[in-house]
């Protein structure tokens, strides 16, 4: 299937319908929170009559060696779980001239320029009075083409955009107004590798996805990100950002919770099938091992009525 342009009515003659995404860093198997945040967001873009895209996020290369069989499991499995998808799926690793092309404009308006800081030494400099925590305390923002070139002989350079030291503010779906700090932040690392907040933002752009639904350990980057897309000439799209999966003890679900991945539960018994139930029990979209399928679990979704707190995933209990 070829995927439509913004400027491209498709075959049904309505307007562009808008896209969501699911977007996993092949970095591991999916565990039941990633599946359930996958399970989410397409949940959100078929009931809005949305496109639904996958798009692997492999761009951290430098210093994470991605399986390539990672991905390909990861994409088994949100099959697996009844989840379809538009178009084929988008590598971040084959996309590295149009981040280029985005460094090069963001560039020219509002500006960037080459940061040579240590994280220890980030951590170390006095902020402004006011700067939020985390926030970069411009230490590289004035440094003249000498200091620069004394810096360069020495360290690699990150590369900031001029952020302005704006606060900007996004309306999540679930979690409502949020506000955050637009500081000079990353583009481009210093080992060359281009920056998370960057490439999100050019793929969704790219792709005309106007409805990002994600983890909402991802909620503190969404100012930043809204911020850019305009800065890039888009719309900032909706935003929901989803409760978490935790363990029995409150911490975000990781591969060290034993049987949380497709594979592993499989050995426990516990099929595809059984797992989406499981999930849509967990959104109130089912009856506690009441056979489901994703079909059906769409018939139910209603947005508004999603439990708000963090799903405690206990095999046990
Ligand atoms: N690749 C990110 C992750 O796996 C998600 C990025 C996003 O949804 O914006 O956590």
């Amino acid at each position: 299937m070829t995927t439509p342009t913004p400027s491209d009515p498709g075959v049904t003659g309505r307007p562009w319908p808008g896209a969501g995404r699911f977007a996993p860093s092949p970095t591991s198997d999916l565990h039941v929170g990633n599946l359930r945040t996958a399970l989410l967001a397409w949940l959100f873009a078929r009931h809005s009559g949305r496109r639904f895209l996958v798009r692997i996020e492999d761009l951290d290369t430098a210093r994470v060696a991605h399986d390539p069989a990672v991905a390909e499991r990861q994409l088994t499995d949100l099959h697996a779980l009844g989840l379809d998808w538009d178009g084929e799926v988008v590598r971040q690793s084959q996309r590295l001239e149009a981040y280029a092309a985005a460094v090069a404009r963001l560039s020219e308006s509002p500006g960037s320029y080459p940061c040579f800081c240590s994280r220890r030494e980030i951590a170390e400099a006095v902020s402004a009075p006011h700067a939020p925590p985390g926030a970069y305390p411009g230490t590289c923002r004035r440094l003249t083409a000498i200091e620069q070139s004394e810096r360069a002989a020495r360290r690699p350079a990150a590369l900031r955009v001029r952020g302005g030291d704006v606060t900007v503010e996004v309306v999540d779906t679930l979690a409502g107004r949020f506000g955050g700090p637009v500081d000079d932040f990353v583009l481009r690392r210093n080992d060359g590798a281009y920056a998370y907040n960057l490439a999100v933002v050019v793929d969704d752009l790219a792709q005309g996805v106007d409805q990002v639904v994600r983890g909402d350990d991802l909620l503190s980057s969404a100012p930043r990100q809204a911020w850019l897309t305009e800065q890039l000439g888009g719309r900032t799209p909706t935003y929901a950002h989803v409760p978490l999966v935790v363990n029995r003890h409150g911490q975000r679900l990781a591969k060290r919770d034993g049987a949380v991945t497709l594979s592993r539960l499989a050995t426990r018994g516990i099929g595809a099938d059984a797992v989406r139930s499981m999930l849509g029990a967990s959104l109130g979209l089912a009856e506690a091992g009441e056979p489901v399928t994703a079909a059906e679990l769409l018939a139910r979704f209603d947005p508004a009525a999603l439990p708000r707190a963090p799903w405690v995933w206990d095999l046990d209990a």
